[in-house]
């Protein structure tokens, strides 16, 4: 796929689904996550969309190096952290299913004694975080270094307005860490674990950025930016596979289906994709669909791999 001129590729999408100009499609569907009252602060009309090959090359279209919030898309930077400390315990306290069922759904877990179905779903997520706070001194900083060293970017960070809208409206995320900590599943303060989760979530990156910071699951567990190996192959393949199977809520199918590649989305309306070998690639659009995934990032994915011709099926 060496002789693909992705530039050109990511520019015609652009002229297609941005929002100025665009011609085919309707660009103003869905709405703007409320439900975190600072979320609904942006401007909905954005999209930005960076790509990265192997090879260094970086091609970016329009609001690609405004930063946004990736809530959920930091699920998986928190996930490689916990299985680089501990990978028997995350998935002794987990499992790998899709849920199909809402990203933050209450029965699933009652019913299944506390055990989060999969890393990316909020319950998962407050279990990581309850691992990173166990095993590390001072978890909030040695995540964001963790996450510094995969984007090459000191300058990533969170974004504490948004982490304070969400913790004051964390009622549901309260009540599945509390939920989990009646079954044995979370072993920390249920406060201190809500505490790093939303700073978690509130890490704000552009859509180049996120390309990079995701380029190690493309690329064998090396980074993109200075080659380091920070995770061996065999978690690089798990992650990836949770990520194909787990990574878009209950539209995960839909997500194989049109696109054809693991990714993982948030409700700040970002997506991030990777094909493995190739490249890795951020959209960001904040619109959402009904099931809470950027209605123009998946179209722009299935777009781009549609034009490539190739996905990982
Ligand atoms: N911080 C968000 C929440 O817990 C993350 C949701 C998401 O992006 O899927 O609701």
């Amino acid at each position: 796929m060496s002789e693909i001129d992705y530039q050109r590729i990511l520019t015609s999408i652009h002229r297609r689904l941005g929002s100025e100009g665009a011609t085919e499609e309707d660009v103003r569907s869905g709405d703007v996550a409320a439900y975190i009252p600072e979320l609904a602060c942006v401007n909905p009309d954005q999209f930005g969309m960076s790509l990265q090959c192997l090879d260094g090359s970086v091609h970016s279209v329009g609001d690609a190096d405004v930063p946004f919030s990736v809530q959920s898309i930091a699920k998986v930077p928190a996930l490689l952290l916990a299985l680089t400390i501990d990978p028997d315990e995350v998935w002794e306290r987990m499992d790998v299913e899709p849920s199909g069922n809402a990203f933050n759904s209450l029965f699933q877990l009652e019913y299944e004694q506390g055990v989060p179905r999969n890393p990316l779903i909020n319950a998962g997520a407050l279990v990581l975080c309850d691992v990173l706070i166990s095993a590390l001194k001072r978890p909030l900083e040695e995540l964001y270094a963790f996450v510094h060293a995969l984007s090459g970017d000191m300058s990533v960070s969170w974004n504490e307005r948004v982490a304070r809208s969400e913790r004051a409206s964390s009622h549901r995320n309260a009540a599945l860490v509390n939920l989990m900590k009646s079954f044995g599943n979370i072993h920390n303060e249920p406060d201190e674990v809500l505490d790093l989760y939303v700073r978690l979530c509130a890490m704000e990156m552009t859509c180049t950025q996120l390309a990079c910071t995701f380029g190690l699951l493309a690329n064998e567990g090396r980074t993109l930016h200075d080659g380091k190996a920070l995770a061996p192959g065999v978690m690089v393949q798990r992650v990836n596979a949770v990520m194909q199977t787990c990574g878009f809520y209950d539209e995960a199918g839909e997500f194989a289906f049109r696109v054809g590649l693991p990714g993982k989305s948030g409700v700040g309306g970002g997506i991030v994709a990777i094909h493995p070998r190739y490249y890795s690639v951020a959209v960001w659009s904040p619109r959402l669909n009904e099931r809470g995934n950027s209605f123009l990032g998946m179209r722009a994915l299935e777009l781009l791999t549609a034009e490539i011709g190739h996905t990982i099926f």
